[in-house]
């Protein structure tokens, strides 16, 4: 069975097909980075019009890159929520009107639980039941996943997300956005322990976080250089900023394998990608014996394939998981614990 899979969350245009017995076929993405970055973050508006431009575009490329005609497509799987409302219609409308136009059924997918599945489809999968922790733009959370609609909220943030605390603390730095990756390469030029920012929750003997006062702590920092902030004293702060936050990343990790027994931690969003945390978390997963699985490095930001994937792992559990029904509906706020397995 071969599901297209589409994503318009937020400011990403992803398509991708997914086939499942040959795995994944094609995908495709346009960021629309550039074009939101002169205002220092997402603009719905834009991001709306921009997904129509797009979507119809990608969809051929992944069919040439496939060399599919459009009907060999089975299903179409398409990212219901969360996510901007706007942004969300705009590939719900596209997929529902392809559904219609090639007499194929379609599924909303969670965009969580695509980001959650998404270290499935690398090349070294983890089994089920496994320790999660999604670090995306909007959300930090860990769960215990036993299957495809099994998942167990074991705590989450109480404000920030992490992805969130990284462009917001590398705006403050004077960075680009989104800032997460920027603040990170010049983290490596940072000196360690020039200075030191807090550990927020780090000893709170729950497995939630906070990530608003390490921003708050970043930003009294950067205030104190009374002369223009020089280059390195940057580098410094950024290197405070990801060390403080990657420690406690990692110990609410290691906590939640206590809790659960699991041997098995699964990275999944946007933050996966950074460098140091998963240097700490793969240094840690040798001297506690547990095994760390991360998605492709092109995969941990949004994009189409884990979309495709999601849907065509829930249509593998239930046929009729996706409807010749076209008429649709977003959800912009969606829990993720609200799925069900099929
Ligand atoms: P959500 O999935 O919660 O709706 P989102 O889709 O915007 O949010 P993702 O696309 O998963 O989030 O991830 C984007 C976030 O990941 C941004 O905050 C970005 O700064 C961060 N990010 C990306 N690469 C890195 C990196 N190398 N280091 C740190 N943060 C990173
Ligand atoms: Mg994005
Ligand atoms: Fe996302």
């Amino acid at each position: 069975m071969i599901v297209l899979g589409v994503e318009s969350s937020c400011d990403e245009t992803g398509l991708a097909l997914y086939d499942t017995q040959r795995g994944l076929l094609a995908h495709a993405l346009y960021s629309q980075v550039a074009m939101h970055e002169e205002y220092g973050g997402v603009v719905p508006e834009l991001a709306s019009r921009d997904h129509i431009r797009r979507a119809i575009p990608l969809l051929e490329q992944v069919l040439t890159q496939a060399a599919l005609p459009r009907n060999a497509v089975d299903a179409i799987a398409y990212t219901q929520g969360p996510g901007l409302a706007g942004a969300l219609l705009v590939g719900a409308s596209i997929a529902c009107g392809l559904g219609l136009a090639l007499d194929r059924p379609v599924l909303g997918v969670h965009h969580l639980e695509g980001h959650l599945l998404s270290p499935l489809l690398a090349g070294d999968r983890p089994d089920f039941p496994f320790v999660a922790l999604l670090i995306s733009g909007g959300h930090t959370q860990l769960m215990r996943v036993d299957g495809v609609g099994q998942y167990e909220l074991l705590g989450e943030t109480l404000d920030d997300a992490a992805g969130e605390a990284f462009d917001k603390s590398a705006k403050l730095l004077g960075l680009g956005y989104p800032g997460g990756p920027a603040i990170s390469r010049l983290a490596e030029f940072g000196d360690p322990g020039t200075y030191q920012l807090p550990r927020p929750m780090l000893h709170s003997k729950d497995l939630n976080f906070s990530f608003s006062g390490l921003k708050t702590a970043v930003l009294t920092l950067v205030k104190k250089q009374t002369v223009n902030i020089c280059e390195q004293d940057k580098a410094n702060i950024a290197r405070a900023f990801v060390d403080a936050i990657v420690d406690v990343l990692v110990a609410k990790c290691l906590a939640a394998l206590k809790q659960t027994g699991l041997k098995r931690l699964v990275i999944a969003g946007g933050v996966g990608a950074n460098r140091q945390l998963r240097e700490a978390l793969n240094a840690a997963a040798q001297k506690k014996r547990f095994r760390v699985y991360y998605p492709e490095l092109e995969f941990c930001t949004d994009n189409g394939a884990m979309i495709a994937f999601a849907g065509a792992m829930r249509l593998q559990i239930n046929p009729d998981a996706a409807k010749r029904e076209y008429a649709f509906n977003v959800r912009p706020r969606w829990p993720l614990d609200e799925l069900r397995v099929v």
